[in-house]
């Protein structure tokens, strides 16, 4: 996917602020932050989003939940606490149609999000 944004940071072709990556994720700073700390966590592999067929490797949604994680801890919010975010589609807000969870922290989140 060479169009794509996120194919390109995972490839290393585009810039990003990259806090870790392993061979199926990466974690890197969102250009435009909404918070003190946020941070996407994203599989290399393209995947359009999460009601994206998987083909069987469910089990990469709970790596990236774990790099979520071990962002939160690496960012020092873990214990005061930390947001876990994917929008899907239109009305939750998703712009970039290649799987990401965004992990926010650093300040009192409001609930519900609006
Ligand atoms: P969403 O609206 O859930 O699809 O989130 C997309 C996020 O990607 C937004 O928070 C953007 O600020 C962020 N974003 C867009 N382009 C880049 C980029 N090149 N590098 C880092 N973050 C980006
Ligand atoms: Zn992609």
């Amino acid at each position: 996917m060479s169009g794509c944004i996120f194919c390109r940071i995972a490839s290393h072709q585009a810039a990003a602020r990259i806090l870790f990556e392993d061979g199926e994720c990466l974690a890197f700073e969102d250009l435009h932050p909404k918070a003190p700390v946020h941070v996407l966590v994203i599989p290399k592999k393209h995947i359009a989003g999460l009601n994206a067929d998987l083909g069987g490797e469910e089990p990469l949604l709970g790596r990236l939940l774990a790099a979520a994680a071990r962002v939160a801890k690496e960012k020092g919010i873990d214990a005061t606490g930390f947001r876990t975010v994917i929008n899907t589609n239109a009305e939750a807000g998703q712009t970039i149609f290649h799987l990401h969870l965004h992990v926010m922290g650093g300040r009192a989140m409001k609930w519900p999000p609006g």
